[in-house]
């Protein structure tokens, strides 16, 4: 069987307590226990806003909008997080299943699975429960869309008294 969330091998660790207290209930169930939430009850399935995704335990960056894509599945689908060092990836043989599970590599925190159905160019499907993630929007300044900086008063022309 794989190791435990709160193996010592996770830089992150608290006592079980401590995570009941930080985190929501769902929240918890998912992250520490694997548990999965229920399809369309996430907040981020249908959540498309530009910024990234962030374990909602330890805070590290896993997930950036640009590789987000609608698996229809009802969880917010990747097809990559932002690299390689983020995420743990296990085997998992629950429920029946051969599946890989996939963890927060900070804090052990369960993700999702990931699945080998996904998008070009990685061919993967990075299945994440939304209770495991937390949102950053972009930053002001880094949006693609247009940078209106029209709310400086304008000069009024003839008001200043030129002597
Ligand atoms: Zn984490």
């Amino acid at each position: 069987m794989s190791h435990s969330t709160d193996d010592p091998r996770y830089p992150v660790r608290k006592p079980d307590a401590q995570w009941r207290q930080a985190l929501g209930e769902i929240e918890y169930q998912v992250t520490r226990k694997a548990a999965t939430e229920r399809a369309f009850t996430g907040r981020f399935w249908d959540h498309w806003e530009g910024g990234h995704y962030d374990c909602v335990c330890c805070g590290t960056r896993l997930f950036h909008s640009k590789t987000k894509f609608d698996a229809g599945c009802g969880w917010p689908s990747y097809w990559e997080p932002v690299n390689d060092q983020v995420i743990e990836a296990l085997p998992d043989r629950s429920h029946g299943m051969v599946r890989v599970e996939v963890r927060c590599r900070q804090c052990g925190a369960h993700l999702g699975h990931v699945f080998e159905d996904g998008p070009h160019p990685t061919g993967l499907r990075y299945c994440i429960n939304s209770a495991s993630l937390s949102f950053t929007a972009q930053p002001a300044g880094q949006a693609a869309e247009s940078t209106p900086a029209d709310n400086t008063p304008t000069p009024t022309p003839g008001t200043g008294s030129a002597p």
